[in-house]
């Protein structure tokens, strides 16, 4: 396995604990949750996701490229609408941008099939870590995405990952990533998963707003340098590990379980 990882810590660590772990917790509960974001840390869809955003938008409106200079990287589906809504003029009570995500959905079904110059598949030992974590009883593996729930699954469907998932918090629960961790929590309970608390949460992600959607809660955050931003952006992000990426599936789920 590669031992690639680069790790860093926070400033709010206590000393002498090694470093890349998470701090001990006592009276920890008996599972970690882990929440997982998709695009550019468990897959790259070959750029699928932006296409059909686009096609989607210009079938309805008849606006050609009206995401170009739009930031997607760890924001929601809905976000991202609703900018490209401001900046074209339309009005919020327009009743096409309802009709938006039905049309996203078709066309990104058909734009996962596309080949792409584009970087497209799981990113470095997802895989490996999922069926790893998978068997285990002291993680909860769940979803924490910008994505509507719909496009989380066909992504992941399409890459055989949707099946290690029960649940989790999508871009259609909120507009802003920073309330997806309580409804993710609110979401495994209704599951029939544990009571889980923030601070029992790892979010996975792969942008600052990843890192902060965890922060705002005390949740930890495990970032990857797999999607738009590198490792020192990430550790600058204040994320509590930061790794080139998840290739070494040893490290990964030892840092994971460590600060049980
Ligand atoms: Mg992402």
């Amino acid at each position: 396995m590669k031992a690639s990882a680069s790790t860093s810590t926070k400033s709010r660590r206590p000393k002498g604990r090694a470093p890349g772990t998470f701090a001990p917790r006592t009276n920890a509960p008996a599972a970690v949750l882990i929440l997982f974001d998709i695009d550019g840390t468990l897959v790259l869809t070959g750029g699928a996701g932006g296409r059909a955003m686009s096609l989607a938008f210009e079938e309805l409106f008849a606006i050609p490229s009206a995401f170009q200079g739009i930031p997607m990287a760890g924001r929601t589906d809905t976000w991202i609408l609703a900018d490209a809504a401001l900046m074209h003029g339309i009005p919020a009570h327009d009743p096409r941008l309802a009709r938006f995500p039905e049309t996203y959905l078709r066309h990104l079904a058909s734009e996962l099939d596309q080949p792409s110059a584009l970087r497209k598949g799981l990113m470095p030992g997802v895989r490996e870590l999922l069926e790893a974590l998978a068997p285990r009883t002291d993680v909860y593996l769940a979803l924490l995405t910008g994505n509507y729930e719909a496009g989380a699954r066909l992504k992941l469907e399409y890459f055989d990952l949707w099946r290690y998932f029960s649940c989790g918090a999508f871009g259609d629960d909120a507009p802003h990533r920073n309330v997806l961790v309580p409804k993710a929590l609110a979401r495994v309970a209704e599951c029939g998963g544990p009571a889980f608390a923030a601070a029992d949460a790892l979010v996975i992600g792969d942008t600052p707003l990843d890192v902060g959607c965890a922060a705002i809660v005390g949740a930890r955050s495990l970032a990857v340098a797999t999607g738009s931003h590198s490792v020192d952006q990430l550790r600058t992000a204040g994320a509590d590990i930061v790794m080139q990426d998840l290739s070494d599936t040893e490290e990964v789920v030892r840092l994971i379980c460590s600060w049980k």
